[in-house]
């Protein structure tokens, strides 16, 4: 098998309702599609993580990555891996590392359709047909009675907020969810980087009588010295690998335990193929494996679900309970969707590969 032909689709829509994080209110987020076809008739789908800007992505695939790809083995993907990252003469990250990103999750969708097989069978020894999910999320200044009522409603055990006001006012909203879903509920807390330190800290002191299960990104991610001091102080588990582009970048946040929780989003942090390293490293230091998907689209999603059913260490998928069309409208059959939750977990996708059918009206649709 060769592969014949690799495009990218950059696609992007715009919210009716702002969605807001301690960052920025998003009106608008992008993401960018990969199609690999071979020429044995099968193809794969991958996505990268491209919220502002899906051309440039769409350019740097198409003029940089294809000729790399173009005639070879798909089935290779190690060597393939290895070879598009040797583009970038020095350290990881970046849009490069979001590309590749795409390009490995199409060519694992066309592995498992050429062996028969759904992803998480060919990855590990856990093979899970449901994984279990979080909600995902209770936005900034969003009023957190009715936001829990809404989510619980839903069938989910686990809850997450965004935070990102000031210390006082988040405190106050912790205490707020913890009242309203009760004791049986798990929540969590997502600063998305807002806060200094000595905030983080305070943060972490004052909800650790709420039970929170982690604090999640308090700080900025290069900060990595302010992190591992508040690990040593803080009463309530850290949570971080959103920002992260390889298992080299996850190793130090695991291997010192700094997190008890890594949070990798298949479509920036390499792909299916770094995901996989970046979950055995975790567990061999009894970190959890948490997949991010945020406001990455069905492709994501999929591909978090077929890790998670398959790493031994996994904890709960991130499951977003807010509209998309990337993950509500690009798939023929919907899956691992907020209103398809029972007792607190979702179906894997059961086809070979990603198991999932791409809608190519919606593709076009969204076209960027
Ligand atoms: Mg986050």
């Amino acid at each position: 098998m060769r592969i014949r032909q690799v495009r990218a689709f950059p696609l992007s829509l715009r919210y009716d309702q702002p969605q807001r994080t301690s960052q920025r209110a998003y009106t608008m987020v992008s993401i960018c599609l990969i199609r690999v076809d071979t020429d044995d008739g099968i193809f794969g789908v991958g996505e990268c993580l491209a919220r502002f800007g899906a051309t440039a992505y769409a350019r740097l695939v198409e003029d940089l990555l294809r000729p790399r790809l173009l005639d070879r083995n798909p089935l290779e993907i190690g060597a393939i891996w290895d070879e598009l990252r040797s583009t970038l003469n020095g350290r990881s990250g970046g849009i490069l590392f979001e590309a590749i990103a795409g390009i490995d999750i199409a060519l694992w969708d066309i592995k498992g359709k050429a062996f028969g097989r759904p992803l998480y069978q060919l990855f590990g020894g856990y093979e899970r047909s449901r994984v279990p999910v979080y909600a995902s999320s209770i936005m900034v200044g969003e009023d957190v009675p009715s936001a829990a009522e809404r989510i619980r409603s839903c069938g989910f055990d686990k809850i997450k907020m965004k935070i990102g006001e000031s210390v006082p006012t988040e405190l106050e909203r912790i205490a707020t969810l913890r009242k309203c879903v009760g004791d049986d509920v798990t929540i969590m807390v997502d600063a998305n980087y807002i806060y200094t330190e000595h905030e983080a800290l305070q943060i972490a002191d004052g909800a650790a009588e709420h039970r929170l299960e982690w604090l999640e990104e308090p700080l900025n991610p290069e900060n990595r010295q302010a992190y591992h001091r508040l690990a040593m102080r803080s009463r309530v588990p850290l949570a971080a690998g959103e920002s992260e582009f390889t298992a080299h970048d996850a190793a130090d946040l695991i291997t010192s335990r700094t997190v008890d929780y890594i949070q990798p989003d298949v479509t920036r942090h390499g792909g299916i193929s770094e995901c996989l390293r970046t979950a055995v490293l975790a567990d061999i230091f009894d970190v959890k494996f948490a997949p991010h998907v945020g406001f990455s689209g069905a492709i994501c999603v999929a591909a978090s679900l077929h890790l998670a059913a398959a790493a031994s260490n996994t904890y709960a998928v991130e499951c977003m309970t807010t509209p998309s069309a990337f993950r509500e409208e690009l798939t023929a059959v919907p899956f691992g969707f907020y209103n398809q939750v029972e007792a607190g977990t979702v179906s894997v996708p059961q086809d070979p590969g990603l198991g999932i059918e791409i809608d190519w009206e919606t593709v076009e649709r969204l076209g960027a």
